[in-house]
């Protein structure tokens, strides 16, 4: 079976819908789909959240306002045929915007929160479901909450989803099974998600969970490109990456995929193919455990970031002063991105900052500690082995006019990672694009 993700785009309108649901009918079956929340609906009910946070009724009945407009006239358009069908989706939507309201009423909490971010993906869902029924296919929807299940660390319970998926596949005998991406339930067994772009990660587990032939993630673009296309112009796409490589490209920056979202097909080998819906037949990206050679591959960049620098003439010559520093990380479940050491300094960064006070706290028992905000990783991804000369050259060429913070070479040959401020982000990236890529246009 395959696993193919629609994301918010792909979902975004009727329209839409109707051309996601052309690519399935073309399809072998069994297969399972997972939806994102059309394009704006989770972030209109992240603006709900913050404005019952923030108390501001005025901008929720806004938000849920737009919500609601949006799938009553995707229901329309969809469902117009089948009057029994349009009525039924009316009924959730009008049950999912008393939810939504009643939300006015309650003190905000981030369990609160948690089940407004859910319902977009539910929504999403149960539209293309009743579409589906009007096409007359042997479709059946699946909640993701009963079993897309995170851990007490967060983590997915792979052993938990595959159970509970494989039974409930056993059980309803279907040829198109519809799911949503992005939400689960936590070990309390309360409404979470996988984190923003969430639903590329429920589409990967998924298909290690069912050991699926291929998971296809079906987006707006034909495939991962050489540099973010959002900032650099001229990008192009790449037919073929290796799981490292994906996974560092998706973690340090890369929008097409949740960060996370390579590893559980990494470890189960299930191929992973980047499409466009707006251009079915583009080849797009297969991402498999082969990797092509070409010395340099992609570039990606990761905001958000925080450098902290400690300073202490006890590292001199000292052994286990490492150790007790990342211990002051792991106590914090903090996971460190970067280090770059001297003797008497190491340099780290992270990007959850939650708890960096108490963090920066217990670092200065050991010396004196620097914190810089709003840094950004520029990761450049391709084949860096250790014994061929010359690769750092074209990227100091290119970045000869930007300040770097720290460097970072020879942990992976497949990444050299940059740190530098936010504010040079787009001009480094351009900087590097016209070094890297415009000398030698070869493409793979
Ligand atoms: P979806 O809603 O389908 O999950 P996303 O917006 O999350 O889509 O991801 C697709 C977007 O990722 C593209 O439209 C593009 O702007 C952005 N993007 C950033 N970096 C890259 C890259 N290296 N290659 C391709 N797309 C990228
Ligand atoms: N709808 C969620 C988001 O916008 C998850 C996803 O689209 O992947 O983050
Ligand atoms: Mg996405």
């Amino acid at each position: 079976m395959k696993v193919l993700k629609f994301g918010g785009t792909s979902v975004g309108s009727a329209e839409r819908m109707r051309s996601v649901a052309s690519i399935i009918a073309q399809e072998q079956k069994p297969l399972m789909i997972v939806l994102s929340a059309m394009s704006g609906v989770t972030n209109r009910l992240v603006d709900l959240s913050n404005a019952l946070k923030a108390g501001h009724l005025g901008l929720a009945r806004q938000a849920v306002a737009d919500i609601e407009q949006k799938h009553r006239q995707a229901a329309e358009s969809l469902l117009a045929e089948s009057p029994a069908l349009l009525q039924e989706a009316l009924t959730y939507i009008a049950d999912t915007i008393q939810l939504l309201t009643s939300s006015f009423a309650m003190p905000w909490s981030i369990e609160l929160e948690k089940i407004l971010l859910a319902q977009g993906e539910l929504l999403s869902t149960h539209l293309f479901y009743f579409y589906t029924r009007t096409l007359n296919w042997d479709s059946r929807l699946l909640s993701a909450l009963s079993f897309m299940r995170t851990d007490e660390h967060n983590e997915p319970d792979i052993n938990y989803i595959r159970r509970e998926l494989l039974g409930q596949l056993e059980a309803h005998p279907a040829e198109v099974y519809i799911t949503q991406g992005y939400i689960c339930r936590n070990a309390k067994d309360q409404i979470d998600n996988l984190r923003r772009g969430g639903s590329d990660y429920t589409a990967s587990l998924v298909g290690a969970a069912i050991g699926a032939e291929e998971v296809q993630i079906w987006t707006d673009i034909d495939g991962m490109h050489n540099n973010d296309p959002r900032i650099v112009p001229d990008t192009f796409p790449l037919r073929k990456l290796s799981f490292d490589e994906a996974a560092e490209l998706a973690y340090f920056g890369a929008k097409i995929l949740h960060p996370a979202s390579i590893l559980p097909a990494q470890k189960y080998k299930i191929p992973v193919r980047l499409l466009n819906t707006m251009e079915p037949q583009a080849p797009g990206t297969l991402i498999t455990d082969e990797s092509v050679e070409r010395d340099i591959k992609a570039i990606a960049a990761k905001d958000g970031i925080t450098a902290i620098k400690i300073k202490s003439s006890r590292m001199l010559l000292a052994y286990g002063f490492l150790r007790r520093v990342f211990e002051v990380f792991e106590r914090y479940r903090t996971p460190i991105d970067m280090i770059t050491t001297s003797e008497v300094a190491v340099s780290l960064t992270i990007d959850d900052d939650t708890h960096l006070d108490e963090i920066v706290k217990e670092l200065q028992a050991f010396g004196h500690v620097e914190v810089d905000k709003e840094q950004t990783i520029v990761c450049i991804v391709g084949n860096f082995v250790a014994d061929k000369p010359g690769v750092g050259v074209g990227i100091f060429e290119a970045l000869r006019n930007i300040p770097l913070r720290m460097i970072s070479y020879g942990g992976s040959p497949h990444n050299i990672s940059l740190l530098l401020d936010t504010r040079y982000k787009k001009e480094a990236l351009l900087a590097l694009n016209e070094h890297l890529f415009k000398a030698e246009p070869a493409r793979s």
